[in-house]
Protein backbone atom coordinates (compact mmCIF):
# COMPACT_ATOMS: atom_id res chain seq x y z
CA UNK A 1 0.00 0.00 0.00
CA UNK A 2 1.18 2.96 -1.12
CA UNK A 3 2.29 5.45 1.75
CA UNK A 4 2.20 2.92 4.98
CA UNK A 5 3.19 5.15 7.53
CA UNK A 6 0.40 7.83 6.49
CA UNK A 7 -2.12 5.00 6.26
CA UNK A 8 -1.38 3.49 9.44
CA UNK A 9 -1.93 7.49 10.81
CA UNK A 10 -4.76 7.94 9.55
CA UNK A 11 -6.44 4.19 10.70
CA UNK A 12 -4.99 5.04 14.40
CA UNK A 13 -6.79 8.64 14.44
CA UNK A 14 -10.25 7.37 13.32
CA UNK A 15 -10.07 4.19 15.14
CA UNK A 16 -9.09 6.46 18.53
CA UNK A 17 -12.07 5.65 20.78
CA UNK A 18 -12.15 1.96 20.23
CA UNK A 19 -7.91 1.29 20.43
CA UNK A 20 -6.55 4.79 21.76
CA UNK A 21 -3.11 2.35 22.59
CA UNK A 22 -3.38 0.74 19.37
CA UNK A 23 0.30 -0.17 17.99
CA UNK A 24 -0.03 -1.31 14.11
CA UNK A 25 2.76 -2.74 12.05
CA UNK A 26 1.68 -3.11 8.93
CA UNK A 27 -1.31 -2.15 6.63
CA UNK A 28 -1.98 -3.49 3.21
CA UNK A 29 -4.10 -5.03 0.61
CA UNK A 30 -4.47 -8.86 0.85
CA UNK A 31 -4.70 -9.17 -3.17
CA UNK A 32 -2.38 -7.17 -5.83
CA UNK A 33 -3.77 -3.87 -6.11
CA UNK A 34 -6.00 -3.59 -9.37
CA UNK A 35 -7.83 -0.80 -10.93
CA UNK A 36 -10.66 -2.59 -12.00
CA UNK A 37 -11.33 -4.41 -8.65
CA UNK A 38 -14.57 -2.85 -6.67
CA UNK A 39 -14.11 -4.42 -3.76
CA UNK A 40 -10.63 -5.77 -1.77
CA UNK A 41 -9.65 -6.84 2.08
CA UNK A 42 -7.00 -5.29 3.70
CA UNK A 43 -4.46 -6.58 6.38
CA UNK A 44 -3.87 -4.56 9.58
CA UNK A 45 -1.06 -6.12 11.66
CA UNK A 46 -1.05 -4.64 15.02
CA UNK A 47 1.45 -5.42 17.87
CA UNK A 48 -1.19 -6.57 20.60
CA UNK A 49 -3.99 -9.49 20.29
CA UNK A 50 -6.28 -7.09 22.26
CA UNK A 51 -6.03 -4.78 20.01
CA UNK A 52 -7.15 -7.09 16.97
CA UNK A 53 -9.72 -8.52 18.77
CA UNK A 54 -11.13 -5.28 19.96
CA UNK A 55 -11.46 -3.75 16.40
CA UNK A 56 -12.65 -7.38 15.25
CA UNK A 57 -15.68 -6.87 17.98
CA UNK A 58 -16.54 -3.12 17.59
CA UNK A 59 -15.98 -2.89 13.52
CA UNK A 60 -13.39 -0.92 11.85
CA UNK A 61 -13.54 2.86 10.50
CA UNK A 62 -12.07 3.85 7.40
CA UNK A 63 -13.20 6.73 5.68
CA UNK A 64 -16.41 7.20 7.15
CA UNK A 65 -17.76 3.97 7.37
CA UNK A 66 -17.49 0.79 9.35
CA UNK A 67 -16.35 -2.86 7.91
CA UNK A 68 -16.77 -5.77 9.81
CA UNK A 69 -13.37 -7.77 10.60
CA UNK A 70 -12.54 -11.04 10.38
CA UNK A 71 -9.20 -12.74 12.26
CA UNK A 72 -7.25 -13.02 9.44
CA UNK A 73 -5.79 -16.90 9.28
CA UNK A 74 -3.30 -17.81 6.34
CA UNK A 75 -4.48 -21.54 6.68
CA UNK A 76 -8.00 -20.32 5.30
CA UNK A 77 -6.61 -19.56 1.75
CA UNK A 78 -5.77 -21.37 -1.12
CA UNK A 79 -1.83 -22.30 -1.09
CA UNK A 80 -0.55 -23.54 -4.63
CA UNK A 81 2.77 -24.42 -5.55
CA UNK A 82 3.70 -21.90 -8.67
CA UNK A 83 7.07 -24.05 -9.05
CA UNK A 84 5.17 -27.73 -9.57
CA UNK A 85 1.38 -26.51 -9.16
CA UNK A 86 0.30 -29.09 -5.89
CA UNK A 87 -1.24 -27.64 -2.93
CA UNK A 88 -0.07 -26.85 0.58
CA UNK A 89 3.20 -25.41 -0.25
CA UNK A 90 4.63 -22.68 -2.00
CA UNK A 91 7.65 -22.38 -4.96
CA UNK A 92 10.25 -21.01 -1.92
CA UNK A 93 9.50 -24.56 -0.44
CA UNK A 94 9.67 -26.50 -3.43
CA UNK A 95 11.87 -29.63 -3.63
CA UNK A 96 9.82 -31.28 -6.60
CA UNK A 97 10.81 -30.53 -10.53
CA UNK A 98 9.04 -27.80 -12.41
CA UNK A 99 5.92 -28.36 -14.08
CA UNK A 100 4.21 -25.99 -16.67
CA UNK A 101 0.84 -25.33 -15.62
CA UNK A 102 -0.85 -24.94 -19.04
CA UNK A 103 0.90 -28.44 -20.82
CA UNK A 104 2.38 -30.26 -17.63
CA UNK A 105 5.87 -29.81 -19.40
CA UNK A 106 9.15 -29.79 -17.54
CA UNK A 107 9.28 -25.97 -18.20
CA UNK A 108 8.05 -23.10 -16.54
CA UNK A 109 4.49 -21.43 -17.39
CA UNK A 110 6.14 -18.31 -18.75
CA UNK A 111 8.60 -20.78 -20.57
CA UNK A 112 5.55 -22.63 -22.59
CA UNK A 113 5.91 -22.43 -26.52
CA UNK A 114 2.69 -24.59 -27.46
CA UNK A 115 -0.14 -22.57 -25.22
CA UNK A 116 -1.82 -20.55 -27.71
CA UNK A 117 -0.79 -22.47 -30.45
CA UNK A 118 -3.60 -24.02 -32.88
CA UNK A 119 -5.85 -26.66 -31.50
CA UNK A 120 -3.61 -26.71 -27.61
CA UNK A 121 -5.09 -28.40 -25.53
CA UNK A 122 -4.03 -27.72 -21.91
CA UNK A 123 -3.28 -30.60 -20.12
CA UNK A 124 -3.15 -30.44 -15.95
CA UNK A 125 0.33 -31.05 -13.93
CA UNK A 126 -1.30 -31.99 -11.23
CA UNK A 127 -4.65 -34.43 -12.55
CA UNK A 128 -3.89 -34.51 -16.19
CA UNK A 129 -7.51 -33.63 -17.13
CA UNK A 130 -7.99 -30.92 -19.81
CA UNK A 131 -7.19 -28.28 -18.44
CA UNK A 132 -4.79 -25.38 -16.77
CA UNK A 133 -3.48 -26.29 -13.67
CA UNK A 134 -4.87 -23.47 -11.58
CA UNK A 135 -8.46 -24.43 -12.98
CA UNK A 136 -11.43 -24.95 -10.92
CA UNK A 137 -12.63 -28.05 -12.49
CA UNK A 138 -9.61 -29.76 -11.10
CA UNK A 139 -10.12 -32.36 -8.78
CA UNK A 140 -7.27 -31.16 -6.90
CA UNK A 141 -8.25 -27.88 -6.55
CA UNK A 142 -11.83 -28.74 -5.50
CA UNK A 143 -10.12 -30.87 -2.45
CA UNK A 144 -8.00 -27.86 -1.68
CA UNK A 145 -11.26 -25.56 -1.48
CA UNK A 146 -12.64 -28.13 0.76
CA UNK A 147 -9.64 -28.17 3.29
CA UNK A 148 -10.07 -24.31 3.02
CA UNK A 149 -13.95 -24.10 3.74
CA UNK A 150 -13.05 -26.73 6.64
CA UNK A 151 -10.30 -24.16 7.86
CA UNK A 152 -12.57 -20.85 7.96
CA UNK A 153 -15.21 -22.88 10.12
CA UNK A 154 -12.76 -23.77 12.79
CA UNK A 155 -10.76 -21.04 12.75
CA UNK A 156 -10.99 -18.67 16.05
CA UNK A 157 -12.83 -15.55 15.85
CA UNK A 158 -10.43 -13.91 18.40
CA UNK A 159 -6.93 -14.23 18.79
CA UNK A 160 -6.11 -15.96 22.42
CA UNK A 161 -5.18 -13.48 24.35
CA UNK A 162 -1.22 -14.64 26.22
CA UNK A 163 -1.78 -14.69 30.53
CA UNK A 164 -0.14 -11.34 31.37
CA UNK A 165 3.27 -11.92 32.66
CA UNK A 166 4.77 -8.31 33.53
CA UNK A 167 3.75 -4.89 32.90
CA UNK A 168 6.32 -4.45 30.16
CA UNK A 169 6.23 -7.59 28.23
CA UNK A 170 2.49 -6.05 26.88
CA UNK A 171 4.11 -4.04 25.26
CA UNK A 172 6.45 -6.12 23.31
CA UNK A 173 6.29 -6.51 19.59
CA UNK A 174 3.96 -9.91 18.82
CA UNK A 175 6.63 -11.81 16.45
CA UNK A 176 4.02 -13.56 14.65
CA UNK A 177 1.93 -10.40 14.55
CA UNK A 178 -1.98 -10.35 14.75
CA UNK A 179 -3.70 -9.79 11.68
CA UNK A 180 -7.28 -8.98 10.72
CA UNK A 181 -8.57 -8.16 7.32
CA UNK A 182 -11.60 -6.13 6.86
CA UNK A 183 -13.36 -5.57 3.76
CA UNK A 184 -13.31 -2.52 2.06
CA UNK A 185 -13.62 -0.83 -0.97
CA UNK A 186 -10.60 0.46 -3.38
CA UNK A 187 -12.60 2.00 -5.66
CA UNK A 188 -14.04 5.82 -4.79
CA UNK A 189 -17.52 4.81 -6.15
CA UNK A 190 -17.97 2.59 -3.08
CA UNK A 191 -18.50 -1.41 -2.50
CA UNK A 192 -20.01 -3.37 -4.87
CA UNK A 193 -23.32 -4.76 -4.15
ZN1 LIG B 1 5.88 -27.36 -5.57
ZN1 LIG C 1 4.06 -25.85 -21.32
ZN1 LIG D 1 -6.39 -31.05 -12.75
Amino acid sequence: MKNQQGTIQRILADNFSVVPHAKITYVGWLTKESIKKRNSSIVIEFTQPEMANAIIYAGFLWEGLIYNCQLYDRSCRIKQCLRCYDYGHIGTQCSAPQKCGYCAGGHGSRDCSVKGSPGFKPKCALCGGIHTAWNAACPARQKEMQRVEKAKQLRNHYWPIPPRRTASATDSHNKTGPTLSTSSSDDTTGPAT
